[in-house]
């Protein structure tokens, strides 16, 4: 079951940079950041009500961000739903002819596991899947 917004993804040139105009803009501090050495990025969290943004910056050229960031640019590179079991949506969402980028769980940023489902096959749009380690 899918519960609730978690996050939305933003990638990012310089995370100290964009920190300042969204910790103004939220009127909120960031809580947290922490790199995620298998994805090459830097993430930075800032709580916004049950839901939260996630900053997105590269740290090597091979990263995901810095190929997104020369593609698309800097701008919205995520959003990400909190789901109660990731094992059964991933399964549920297969069978429903949906292209998962992770067939199976792994450890994300903040504590979760998550998955992405490929954005050819959402509208466009790179979904991620995410439920609270235990
Ligand atoms: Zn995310």
């Amino acid at each position: 079951m899918v519960k609730k917004i978690e996050h939305i993804g933003i990638a990012v040139e310089n995370i100290e940079q964009s920190l300042k105009i969204y910790e103004e803009i939220l009127g909120s501090k960031c809580y947290k950041t922490e790199v995620v050495e298998t994805e090459a990025v830097k993430t930075a969290f800032i709580a916004i009500g049950e839901s939260k943004i996630e900053l997105l910056e590269a740290t090597s050229e091979e990263s995901p961000i810095a190929q997104f960031l020369r593609k698309k640019g800097r701008g919205m590179h995520h959003i990400a739903f909190d789901v109660d079991n990731l094992e059964n949506e991933l399964e549920r969402l297969l069978q429903l002819d949906y292209q998962l980028i992770h067939k199976t769980p792994k450890a994300g940023a903040d504590n979760k596991l998550i998955a992405f489902l490929h954005p050819k096959s959402t509208d466009g749009v790179l979904i991620e899947l995410c439920q609270d380690k235990i």
